[in-house]
């Protein structure tokens, strides 16, 4: 089956984490109505063109989606199984930080159809909650993970790892705590310091990096000894509990991106998959914009463009080369009209073989485990 995921952005939050370069903002007063009727107005116009697809997962990401009211989230699931062919097992996912007025939410957002929590913990410690400018403590994180495992029968916990003076030691005190809080899904990332952000202007370093890739192997070693696979370079989950719709974008399938400054990414017609007619799309950034512009034009878009063929290459090797399971050549070509080996460089195949950091077998190209240390290195110059 071809995944069509819908990805639905609520671009604000309680507070702005000082390493977010999200599209999230702080608001007093947020007209949930005239936003739920924007993202009604959206999904027609897509409905348009796209209603013939089956929607295998929905997104509600951001910003903080859980501090929508659980009716608002019903009535947009309920909008796209009105006008899409809704899959059966479709998942759908909600962030949600583990305040304890989201907790409370969790059993009404799975009454209106949630099936699947990602909690941003973050961290579980009281220190580094601080400085990552989280508004919960460690107490309030284990509760909401309790009560999130109790409700839905997947869920995720993200965390942070990298933070300056954190040494691998405590890391490894602190995943083992993690641990005793979900066995399925955990999304492990490394701090990064992102222009634009509270970090980057006070000139924040992380943990530095021969710190960090100790901690990655020890992250990557420990979770696969307890089942938790690496099935993408910072998503760790047990066998069918891998998030279907981040998958969606790593593997080059379609979705739509509904609200402020988000992506999208649609092939004209199922008929027509081979000769690169991808189409990109972008929101408008400002919340303020997005919503006037659908209210008054009817279409948040700030462009959509049609994917010149060495983009939409680029794009789906360096997704490609995040899963675990690689590349598949099949897939590829299939999305291309190219067969893989005739656009990646040779020579640097070799090396990165004869280096260990890169696999072939009859169907894929992958990634090592030591080869993931450097990922992006390795996507450009096999690009180059
Ligand atoms: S809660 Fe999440 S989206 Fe909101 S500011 Fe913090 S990191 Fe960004």
């Amino acid at each position: 089956m071809k995944h069509f995921g819908i990805y639905i952005h609520w671009p604000f939050c309680e507070s702005k984490c000082p390493y977010c370069d999200f599209n999230s903002h702080v608001e007093e007063s947020i007209d949930e109505g005239r936003w739920l009727a924007a993202y009604l107005s959206e999904l027609n116009r897509y409905a348009n063109t796209t209603s013939k697809r089956t929607v295998t997962s929905i997104f509600f990401g951001g910003g903080t989606p859980s501090l929508m009211g659980s009716e608002t989230l019903g009535e947009i699931i309920k909008a796209i199984s009105d006008r899409w062919n809704l899959w059966k097992n479709a998942e759908i996912t909600l962030e949600a930080n583990p305040s304890s007025a989201e907790k409370n939410k969790f059993i009404e957002f799975k009454q209106n159809g949630v099936t699947r929590l990602s909690l941003g913990v973050q961290s579980l410690d009281e220190d580094s909650l601080l400085f990552l400018g989280r508004k919960h403590s460690v107490s309030e994180a284990k509760e909401a993970a309790v009560v999130a495992s109790e409700v839905f029968d997947r869920f995720s916990l993200d965390v942070i790892y990298g933070l300056p003076g954190q040494s691998p030691t405590k890391w490894k005190r602190e995943l083992a705590e993690i641990l005793k809080l979900v066995t399925t899904h955990i999304s492990a990332y490394q701090l990064t310091i992102e222009p634009g952000t509270q970090f980057y202007r006070d000139k924040v370093n992380t943990g530095g990096e021969a710190v960090e890739k100790k901690m990655f192997d020890y992250t990557y070693d420990l979770l696969e000894k307890k089942n938790l696979n690496a099935y993408e370079i910072s998503n760790f989950a047990k066998p069918g509990h891998e998030c279907l719709h981040n998958c969606t974008y790593w593997t080059g399938d379609d979705y739509l991106g509904i609200g402020p400054g988000s992506h999208g990414r649609i092939t004209k017609s199922d008929f027509n998959y081979l000769g690169l007619e991808t189409y990109a799309t972008l929101g408008i950034k400002s919340p303020k914009k997005w919503l006037e512009n659908v209210e008054e034009k009817g279409s948040g878009d700030l462009r959509t463009s049609k994917l010149k063929p060495s983009e939409r290459i680029d794009e789906l090797i360096i997704c490609g080369l995040r899963m675990a399971k690689g590349l598949d050549t099949g897939k590829f070509f299939s999305q291309t009209g190219i067969s893989l080996y005739d656009v990646i460089n040779k020579e640097k195949l070799l090396t990165f073989k004869e280096r260990g950091w890169v696999k072939q077998n009859k169907d894929t190209l992958f990634l090592t485990h030591k080869g993931r240390n450097f990922l992006n290195y390795l996507a450009v110059d096999l690009l180059a």
